[in-house]
C-alpha cells in the first residue's frame, strides 16, 4: 500500500449532514427578504426554482461553479420587481446573499470529526475539495487545513480533476500518495480513482456501491476514520 501524504476531503454530507441546513437556510433567506422588502413573495414550486437555477445557468455557464453568482442572480429574479434603483436592488441583493450564507454554515458536524482532524492533523497534509460554498475558516475547521479549494477557485465541479489537480499543484504530493475522502460515489470516489487518488468512501446512508464491482473502503461513523485508515494504509 502506498504511503499517504495528503488526505484531501469533501464538505457537505461528508462532515455534515446538508440537506438539514440547506433547506432552513432558504426559508430563513424567504423570510428574510419578505421581511426586509415588506412584500410577500411568490416562491413557486421547488419545479420552478430549479426551472429557474437551470434557465440561468443555461444563459452563463460560470453559474454551474459560482454558487454565489447563481444564488444572487436567482434572487434578483425574485426582487427585481420592487426596485427601480439598479444600485439599491444590488446592495439588497449583496445583504440577502450574506445571511443566506450565515445560514447555510449553521452545519452540525457529524459526530467525531472534529476529533479526528485533529488527529490526523498531526500526521498529514490535510485538503478541503468542495463543490459547494462552504467555507471552513467560517466553522472554526480552518486551522486543520493546509488549504481549501473550492469550485470558484477550480473554475470546475468535482468530478472532473482540476480541484484534484489544483491539490498536487499547492501540496507538491503526488497523487498516489495521496487520499481523497468523501460521499458521493462519483465526483469523490470515481473523480480521485480516474486520477490514481487513493480513496475512502463516507457511506452514511449505507448505500450500496453500485458504479463497478469494485467498492471503495467505507465507512459511516467518523470515531472509526483513523482505525480504517491505519488498518488501509501506512
Ligand atoms: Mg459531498
Amino acid at each position: 500500500m502506498p504511503k499517504i501524504k495528503l488526505i484531501t476531503f469533501d464538505l457537505d454530507d461528508t462532515f455534515w449532514d446538508i440537506r438539514s441546513v440547506i433547506f432552513p437556510a432558504e426559508i430563513n433567506s424567504r423570510k428574510w427578504i419578505e421581511t426586509t422588502l415588506g412584500e410577500k413573495i411568490d416562491w413557486g414550486s421547488l419545479d420552478n426554482f430549479m426551472n429557474i437555477r437551470n434557465y440561468l445557468i443555461s444563459t452563463d455557464s460560470s453559474l454551474e461553479y459560482d454558487l454565489g453568482k447563481l444564488r444572487k442572480k436567482i434572487v434578483e429574479h425574485y426582487v427585481h420587481p420592487y426596485f427601480d434603483n439598479k444600485t439599491a436592488q444590488k446592495a439588497f441583493i449583496n445583504e440577502a446573499y450574506a445571511h443566506f450564507l450565515k445560514e447555510r454554515h449553521k452545519v452540525v458536524f457529524f459526530s467525531g470529526v472534529t476529533k479526528a482532524l485533529k488527529e490526523l492533523n498531526k500526521h498529514y497534509m490535510l485538503g478541503v475539495l468542495t463543490n459547494g460554498n462552504a467555507d471552513v475558516n467560517l466553522l472554526g475547521l480552518g486551522h486543520f487545513f493546509n488549504f481549501s479549494i473550492s469550485s470558484m477557485d477550480a473554475k470546475s465541479n468535482k468530478p472532473n480533476p482540476t480541484h484534484f489537480e489544483m491539490a498536487k499543484e499547492i501540496s507538491g504530493i503526488a497523487f498516489q500518495n495521496t487520499l481523497h475522502v468523501g460521499d458521493h460515489p462519483i465526483n469523490d470516489i470515481r473523480g480521485a480513482r480516474d486520477l490514481g487518488i487513493n480513496t475512502i468512501w463516507f457511506n452514511f446512508k449505507n448505500n450500496p456501491w453500485e458504479l463497478d464491482k469494485n467498492p471503495p473502503i467505507e465507512f459511516n461513523q467518523w470515531s472509526e476514520f483513523i482505525n480504517l485508515l491505519s488498518s488501509n494504509y501506512d
